[in-house]
């Protein structure tokens, strides 16, 4: 505790502390205790304890999304910097031979993009919401606000007369597709249903 007054590690002089109970400053202890087997045992067991805690994980979980936010947001370096990380694993390809474009896995993993991405979209307004972004080149943020404006009309207008605007919009376009195609029109009806 005491009369130790220089690292034993790297000889720098150190302030009186009567906490201190070894004999190494502070960065040299850090050292010293992230080197040692049996601390870095008791650090492990320590953490999977406190992981294992009912909700602590997902506590963690959520300070650090938090926090990663507010970085991308608030500092232009550390946003650059990711951006950077994720164009450089993007080029490694990583996976692409063994999960081709059109494979189960990359399919499955696109349906679930969608419906992380489309989530606030009901499934009856998405074809609506992609035309919007891909064929009118509308940016999806204002895309949005207009499919969310032309729910909000249908709702109304279902309040008002008793007809769901929506399956008489789907309705109409199947009977447009009929008159063009007659056959395939019960197979797109059935696609613009899902
Ligand atoms: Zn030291």
């Amino acid at each position: 505790m005491t009369g130790a007054l220089i690292c034993s590690d790297c000889g720098k002089t150190l302030n009186p502390n009567p906490r201190r109970l070894g004999t190494r400053c502070k960065p040299c202890s850090a050292r010293a205790m992230a080197q040692s087997p049996v601390k870095r045992e008791k650090c492990r067991v320590a953490m999977k304890r406190r992981f294992d805690e009912p909700g602590y994980k997902q506590q963690h979980v959520a300070r650090c999304t938090a926090g990663t936010r507010r970085a991308l947001k608030d500092n232009p370096e550390f946003r650059a910097m990711r951006a950077e990380q994720g164009r450089r694993v993007g080029l490694l390809g990583l996976g692409k031979e063994k999960n081709a474009a059109g494979s189960p896995a990359r399919v499955k993993a696109g349906r679930k993009r969608t419906e992380t991405v489309l989530a606030w979209c009901p499934v009856e307004y998405r074809d609506e919401y992609r035309r919007l972004v891909r064929t009118k080149l509308i940016r999806a943020p204002e895309a949005r606000r207009m499919v969310e404006d032309m729910i909000a009309a249908d709702l109304a207008r279902y309040a008002a007369t008793g007809v769901l605007p929506q399956s008489a919009r789907l309705q109409a376009g199947a009977a447009e597709i009929e008159q063009s195609h007659n056959g395939a029109a019960e197979e797109a009806a059935g696609q613009g249903m899902k």
